[in-house]
């Protein structure tokens, strides 16, 4: 399979349409943005590491019947997906205080979540990211309420699946960001999973693991998602 023409470039990746009007190519660079695209740098090796790592953990999701995008790595850093109709608002789940709730709250970082929290956030950098919720997503035609609902369903299960999968190396998984979107009728997870959407932190020590070693300028960034990488068995060689 081969890219066609260029359809999007994002903060982090590039889409490409392929002679198969279902299929995409998503290509992982190494540019890691923060802030709404205000902060950018080139990492190198991020976007290799972030490609096998997103489809070691779309593989595991699938296994335990989570519909996704995922379909086979093409080179180090592209993917074949199916083509969706993004739904243009993003789903986080916390089990630990972190980020934009600790802003916007007060809350001291780390404490605990339970039972974890659910948040909608409209998808739009210009507005950067405005919280919103399904009653909006639904008045303004980004999602119908069945829609919505399969989405929160859907993202408290990879919730459950990934909490089981990072403690297993010795991490916590603070909080995640997933994308969705459809494929004919079926709501089915797109984008991707990596250290750059989610915050991991060592058990023991608390370590950041994440992009929140690039937004608070931390240092070591691929090295950390190596590490990640490494504790879950993520195959990165020849890369
Ligand atoms: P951003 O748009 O936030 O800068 P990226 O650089 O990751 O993010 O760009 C990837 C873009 O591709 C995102 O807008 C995402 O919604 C979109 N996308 C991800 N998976 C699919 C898919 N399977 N079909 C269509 N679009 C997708
Ligand atoms: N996140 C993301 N993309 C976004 C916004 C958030 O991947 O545009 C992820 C972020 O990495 C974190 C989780 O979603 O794992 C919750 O982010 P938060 O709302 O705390 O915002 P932030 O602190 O990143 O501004």
């Amino acid at each position: 399979m081969q890219k066609t023409t260029l359809l999007y470039t994002g903060k982090a990746k590039s889409v490409y349409e392929t002679a198969d009007p279902d299929r995409l190519i998503l290509v992982f660079r190494d540019d890691t943005s923060a802030f709404d695209g205000k902060k950018v740098e080139q990492l190198a090796r991020k976007g290799r590491v972030n490609n096998r790592f997103n489809a070691f953990i779309m593989q595991k999701l699938a296994e335990a019947g989570i519909p996704t995008h995922f379909e086979q790595l093409l080179t180090p850093d592209e993917v074949v997906v199916k083509r969706l109709k993004m739904i243009p608002v993003e789903c986080v789940v916390r089990n630990f205080a972190a980020g934009s709730l600790c802003r916007r709250l007060g809350i001291d970082e780390g404490r605990a979540l339970t039972p974890p929290t659910f948040e909608l956030f409209y998808k739009d950098d210009a507005l950067g990211d405005p919280m919103v919720n399904e009653s909006l997503s639904v008045t303004l035609g980004w999602a119908t309420e069945a829609q919505l609902a399969e989405m929160k369903q859907l993202t408290y299960r990879v919730n459950d699946i990934l909490k089981g999968l990072f403690d297993q190396g010795g991490m916590m998984l603070v909080d995640f960001k997933l994308e969705f979107g459809l494929f004919g009728d079926q709501v089915v997870l797109g984008d991707e999973f990596s250290p750059d959407g989610c915050r991991l932190w060592d058990k023991e020590t608390r370590k950041k693991l994440d992009k929140d070693r690039f937004r608070q300028g931390l240092g070591g960034v691929v090295e950390a998602y190596e590490e990640v990488s490494q504790r879950l068995g993520v195959d990165l060689s020849g890369i």
